[in-house]
């Protein structure tokens, strides 16, 4: 009778990023589990080769040089200012986003008190950075901010609590009835800067925004788009047309890399550029 690999070892071979292994069959265990100890020695010394080479000259991540792309296009080419707004914001600030009690983005959000949470995503503090620098300087405002955000995800491969996302907006730049195409067209900029060549720009319903232009590579969302004057502006002081686009850092690399799951490339302690520490 033939024997495959326990879950024990089928859950090390993916984490050692061989899960195509997985499915073998072997005429006993003891043949199993040499062939089990073959391809962990394997596996582990070309891991350990692997981050050598990121200590000795790679230095950073796939994720933070996808980062640091899409930053440089936007600060260079398109003229963004980068700026940087705190991590925690009022319950407020949600309501503000009609994330309110019967909304369910809400049930995803880690509160820290009664009235403060860690924010689900960035929108909120660039309206109100946004609508601030507009008043100061007048005419178009062009920026964008890099951050975690974080949201209770009921855990897939391609979800995380803690992600990075990376929304650029431009307000009071271009006129009423001009967004969809501005959206379009930076969407893909965005795409060109990344060097990724096959994606689709696919208009999606979404609790938030009501419509958003996503952009997907295989069926994977890595950018959600949208554009006002919006519902949700008045709240916020903001009467001008805009448009933004937010990136998951993760999932572009986790696209590019090819990986079975985000986790590889998510913030981490147990793996580094894609690769486990556990080796
Ligand atoms: P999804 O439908 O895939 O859960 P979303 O539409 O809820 O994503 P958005 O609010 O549009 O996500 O966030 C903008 C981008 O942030 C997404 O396109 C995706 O790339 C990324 N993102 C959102 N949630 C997560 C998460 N939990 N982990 C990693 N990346 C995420
Ligand atoms: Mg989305």
């Amino acid at each position: 009778m033939s024997t495959g690999f326990t879950s024990t070892q089928r859950e090390r071979l993916a984490i050692l990023g061989a899960d195509e292994q997985a499915g073998r069959s072997f005429a006993s265990e003891a043949e199993r589990n040499q062939a089990f100890t073959e391809i962990e020695k394997k596996l582990c010394r070309e891991s350990r080769s692997r981050i050598e080479r990121i200590l000795a000259e790679k230095h950073t991540s796939d994720a933070f040089d996808i980062q640091c792309a899409l930053e440089r296009w936007l600060i260079e080419d398109m003229g963004f200012t980068k700026v940087a707004t705190p991590s925690i914001i009022s319950s407020d600030m949600l309501s503000k986003m009609s994330i309110t009690e019967d909304n369910r983005l809400r049930d995803q959000v880690f509160w820290i008190s009664s009235n403060k949470c860690l924010r689900p995503m960035l929108a909120p503090n660039l309206y109100v950075v946004m609508r601030e620098l507009h008043r100061i300087a007048g005419g178009p405002v062009r920026i964008f901010e890099s951050g975690s955000c974080f949201r209770k995800e009921t855990q897939g491969a391609q979800h995380l609590n803690e992600f990075t996302m990376l929304n650029f907006v431009e307000f009071a730049a271009c006129k009423q009835g001009e967004q969809v195409d501005r959206l379009e067209s930076l969407s893909k900029a965005a795409m060109s800067a990344l060097g990724i060549e096959k994606y689709e720009l696919k208009y999606e319903k979404s609790t938030v925004y009501g419509e958003t232009l996503d952009v997907e590579v295989s069926g994977v969302e890595l950018a959600s788009g949208s554009f006002g004057p919006h519902r949700l502006d008045a709240a916020w002081g903001v009467f001008e047309p805009w448009v933004g686009v937010g990136f998951g850092i993760e999932r572009i690399a986790l696209v590019k890399g090819g990986h079975k799951t985000i986790k590889r490339v998510g913030k981490s302690i147990t793996f580094i550029d894609g690769v486990p520490l556990s080796v």
